[in-house]
């Protein structure tokens, strides 16, 4: 909880996580967050880091997110992502896209080169044929992540949804949320995770990212609602902890979210099973990852 920059708390999703994904999911999450925290320390930027922390996620396949994200009931990947500039309150977000290796670079692509904030579905892969076309990020898969990928079984497991919140040595805040959404989702279906607000929020002062069943935390706007308590001088840890009591409260469901204040304060908290968090501060060496 001390005052120090840059700082990464990355978290692999909230959950009832079987005790055989466990370790899976912590060892993921410690891995993304030095590849976040490796961005910073070569000077990079908040947004650098998050971006390159939930590529990772994305990309290993044993997350619920990117290449790993959960089907669909008709057996494709419906992916969503957003990314927040907390010093600009800006954000980039994508919902519902098929066949994107990394949605969390499309939606920062969306963010940084387009004049709006929200593309979904057909259109946003177009968007993302442009932003290879443009050189912006290349493509990273040679697997087609297109549909229809039909599957035996829509009990393949993944872990989780997946996000991080950094803070850069200049004190910039940067978040993410992306997913693969809930199981058997209806097509169409977009939960929390790209919605600003809802699935993350960040401003000068504090982020959040948080994770659970999107259409609960939407309904109590989870995000925006606790860096609200940190505006009006609850500290970090006391806005997490409140804001996953009034979503309880409200919702009666399950969720998590992480934080980090500007000045590198942070706090979680979760009333699921398992959401594994990795937190890295100041170094590399005060690395430490939890399962809740
Ligand atoms: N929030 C995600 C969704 O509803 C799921 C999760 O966080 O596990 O799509």
């Amino acid at each position: 909880m001390s005052e120090q920059l840059p700082v990464i708390m990355v978290h692999g999703g909230a959950g009832k996580w079987k005790d055989e994904r466990i370790p899976i999911g912590m060892k993921h999450v410690e891995i993304a967050a030095k590849c976040g925290f490796e961005v910073l320390e070569k000077g990079g930027s908040a947004l650098d880091a998050a971006e390159v922390c939930t590529m990772y996620m994305e990309s290993c396949g044993e997350l619920n997110a990117g290449k790993g994200g959960r089907w669909n009931k008709d057996g494709y990947h419906e992916l969503d992502a957003m990314i927040i500039d907390g010093e600009k309150l800006q954000f980039g977000s994508v919902a519902a896209v098929a066949g994107v290796e990394n949605p969390i670079s499309l939606a920062r692509y969306i963010m940084e080169k387009t004049d709006y904030n929200f593309f979904a579905g057909q259109n946003a892969r177009v968007l993302f044929e442009r932003m290879l076309a443009e050189g912006y990020r290349e493509r990273r898969y040679k697997r087609s992540l297109d549909p229809p990928v039909h599957v035996d079984s829509y009990d393949i497991e993944t872990a989780d949804t997946v996000g991080c919140v950094v803070v850069d040595e200049k004190g910039r805040i940067a978040c993410t949320s992306s997913t693969g959404g809930i199981p058997k989702k209806t097509p169409g279906r977009v939960g929390d995770s790209p919605v600003f607000g809802a699935g993350a929020y960040a401003n000068e002062l504090c982020g959040a990212s948080a994770t659970g069943y999107g259409e609960h935390i939407m309904r109590v706007v989870m995000s925006r609602t606790a860096v609200l308590y940190v505006e009006q001088g609850l500290d970090v840890q006391a806005a997490a902890d409140k804001s996953m009591k009034m979503f309880e409260e409200k919702t009666g469901s399950e969720a998590g979210i992480i934080m980090i204040d500007s000045k590198g304060n942070h706090g979680r908290a979760t009333n699921a099973k398992a959401m594994p968090v990795t937190i890295i501060q100041g170094t590399v060496q005060s690395l430490v990852t939890e399962i809740k």
